[in-house]
């Protein structure tokens, strides 16, 4: 007997399918069997065979391609509002790594990360490229609930309650690999923190098994001015250059805030393909400083959005995310056509897919692709009239607008509750957390 097979039509208002930039289809349906998009057409050309199919009508809503989030500290979302309006040194070397000394355990990055998952899954977000110690408690979590993630591997000078040096890092790091190869919605990278936490040595021996492995880096880099001097006197280079000597710089680095670059650098991204992250709002909290984004996407490079942890931002909304660096790329450039709407949302979407290798799979709305889709209701007050609706979603709506979140052709949030997950549960873990973060237990 043949396997059966699971279809499902969505009618919308309008799709946003991403690919081309810009474009907006109205009173449009899409197709999903076994968690592809098979067909995107018309609702009036819908013939009676789809009659019998799961449909899910959306008379007021925006549909487009589910967030990626390339830049998350899934896990530290146990931290949002911990410490906050300090700068990046100050957060983490009296605050963040203290209290991660005292309290990560694998129940800590479990909870943490089921919090992230689920604001994500409410929010729009359907794939993230996260970073935190106990990755593969952080994979268990995504995978039990249906969530697509790079998880990365991450790895430190300094001893921590998942290794002790930059070598355990690395050996518990090629068997957490093992452990997920082939997965279809988890895939690995190696995450060196940042020059000023790993040796010359560790970065080596992570180029080296990364690219036998044939797998990303994801790195901190030039997040602050302060990284850039302090750099250039203890090593007698920018810490672009050493990352050039040491031969990081290839095609799948993923390289995250770069707020400090030069001319040469921008050019050199350019030539190396090399991927950016820009996390506006935790940049601006820090006042860790400006990634030059409008530089960037004119030179060429490839540029996608993060949020970083929820403990410097203090949200997970990617939509939030995309509006800011709309409007950070507008006041710094002086040209208020930098970083358009449609520019935005690509950011937020497809380049992050492009960012993690994944934009064959996922980042746009086309036939073939997986099923990963966010919908936003429009029918409030707010948004009232809709001459542009990608500029409306850009510029007037936010991750609680989502009311629709489908990843690989499973809806997770459905008329803006979880399906799988369980709410009540995850509230009371976060509770007892708070308590004894707080001190009050
Ligand atoms: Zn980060």
């Amino acid at each position: 007997m043949p396997a059966t097979i699971k279809s499902h039509v969505i009618n919308a208002r309008w799709i946003v399918p991403i690919v081309p930039q810009g474009k907006v289809l109205e009173n449009h349906s899409i197709l999903l069997e076994d968690g592809v998009i098979k067909d995107i057409l018309p609702t009036k050309n819908l013939n009676g065979g789809y009659g019998q199919m799961e449909m899910t009508n959306l008379p007021d809503h925006l549909l487009t391609a589910g967030f990626v989030n390339a830049h998350i500290h899934s896990a530290m979302s146990l931290f949002r509002g911990y410490a906050d309006d300090l700068s990046l040194s100050e957060w983490l070397n009296h605050h963040i790594w203290p209290a991660e000394a005292r309290f990560v355990n694998q129940r800590f990055v479990r909870d943490g990360t089921t919090l992230a998952v689920a604001e994500m899954i409410a929010s729009g977000t359907t794939c993230a490229a996260d970073t935190y110690f106990f990755p593969e408690v952080s994979a268990k979590v995504f995978e039990e609930n249906y969530f697509r993630a790079q998880v990365g591997i991450p790895v430190l000078q300094f001893s921590n309650a998942w290794a002790k040096s930059e070598k355990e890092h690395i050996i518990k790091g090629l068997q957490f690999y093992e452990n997920i190869r082939g997965h279809s919605l988890i895939s690995a990278a190696f995450s060196p923190h940042a020059p000023y936490t790993v040796t010359d040595l560790g970065f080596q021996q992570v180029f080296e098994q990364a690219t036998n492995l044939g797998i990303p880096i994801h790195l901190h880099l030039h997040e602050t001015k302060q990284e850039v001097e302090t750099g250039l006197i203890e090593n007698g280079r920018r810490p672009y250059t050493r990352m050039r000597e040491l031969g990081l710089l290839k095609a799948d680095l993923q390289t995250v805030h770069m707020t400090e670059l030069n001319d040469e650098e921008i050019e050199s991204l350019y030539e190396n393909q090399i991927h950016v992250v820009h996390c506006p709002e935790s940049n601006m909290k820090l006042a860790s400083g400006i990634c030059p984004v409008n530089k960037l996407i004119e030179n060429g490079v490839n540029v996608a959005l993060g949020t970083d942890g929820a403990a410097s931002n203090n949200d997970l909304d990617l939509l939030a995310e995309a509006r800011s660096a709309a409007f950070l790329s507008k006041v710094t450039s002086g040209c208020p056509s930098s970083v358009k709407a449609e520019e935005a949302l690509s950011m937020a979407t497809i380049n992050g897919a492009r960012l993690l290798g994944l934009d064959e799979r996922i980042g746009s709305l086309e036939i073939g692709k997986c099923a990963d889709i966010i919908a936003f209701d429009l029918s409030g007050i707010s948004f009232q009239p809709i001459y542009n609706p990608i500029s409306q979603l850009i510029y007037a709506a936010n991750g609680q607008d989502v009311t629709h979140t489908w990843i690989n052709g499973e809806c997770l949030y459905k008329d803006k509750k979880f399906t799988k997950l369980n709410l009540f549960q995850l509230k009371g873990r976060v509770e007892s957390w708070q308590k004894k973060l707080g001190g009050h237990e």
